[in-house]
């Protein structure tokens, strides 16, 4: 997860293939470790960027993780030439290992920004691979399984949508954005 200060898209400049001060997975997830609710700022970030990133206290939750973007460029993979940095997408995608699940999650602060980039032609090929989408945004999070559905959310606003629906937030702890922008 982040290994400098938390920045956002419009100030940070991009390394290409590195988090440049990114520190999204730091806030959207739960890191149970420190006891960090979703939708909140890790306590370890600091102006340097994670404050314990070389130190053991860091759990493995934290040192073991890589979002797609950054994994593409690990590994070399031709992902790395489709997928936007998270921090011009207001987003990250993972894929838990051996779930069949694509997870994307969205910076509160920036929920649409995802929705112009080519986010959304990666994922609708996982969707149609048979993977379930799951996109964390604002205090919900909604399996979608097909192109239809996405091309809903990519159409709609997703919370907006779930409320018309009646559907209630079912990740708690969201109270508002987060994120400077
Ligand atoms: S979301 Fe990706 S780019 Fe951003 S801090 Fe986490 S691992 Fe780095
Ligand atoms: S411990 Fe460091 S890497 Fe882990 S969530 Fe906190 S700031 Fe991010």
């Amino acid at each position: 997860m982040g290994e400098a200060k938390r920045q956002t898209g419009r100030t940070k400049r991009i390394v290409v293939g590195t988090c440049s001060g990114c520190t999204l997975c730091c806030v959207v997830p739960a890191i149970e470790e420190f006891q960090k609710p979703p939708f909140s700022h890790c306590l370890q970030i600091c102006d340097a960027g994670c404050a314990i990133h070389r130190a053991e206290e860091r759990p493995e939750v934290c040192s073991g993780f890589r979002c797609r973007y950054i994994q593409a460029h690990e590994y070399g993979s031709d992902e790395r030439h489709i997928l936007p940095h998270p921090l011009q997408a207001g987003a990250y995608a993972f894929e838990p290992l051996d779930s069949g699940l694509m997870v994307l999650c969205v910076d509160p602060a920036r929920p649409y920004a995802w929705k112009e980039t080519s986010l959304v032609p990666f994922l609708a090929t996982f969707v149609e691979a048979g993977f379930t989408l799951h996109i964390v945004d604002r205090g919900y999070n909604f399996p979608l399984r097909t192109l239809d559905h996405l091309g809903e959310i990519v159409a709609r606003d997703y919370v907006e949508g779930a409320r018309l629906m009646g559907k209630p937030p079912n990740i708690p702890g969201y109270i508002g954005s987060v994120r400077d922008v």
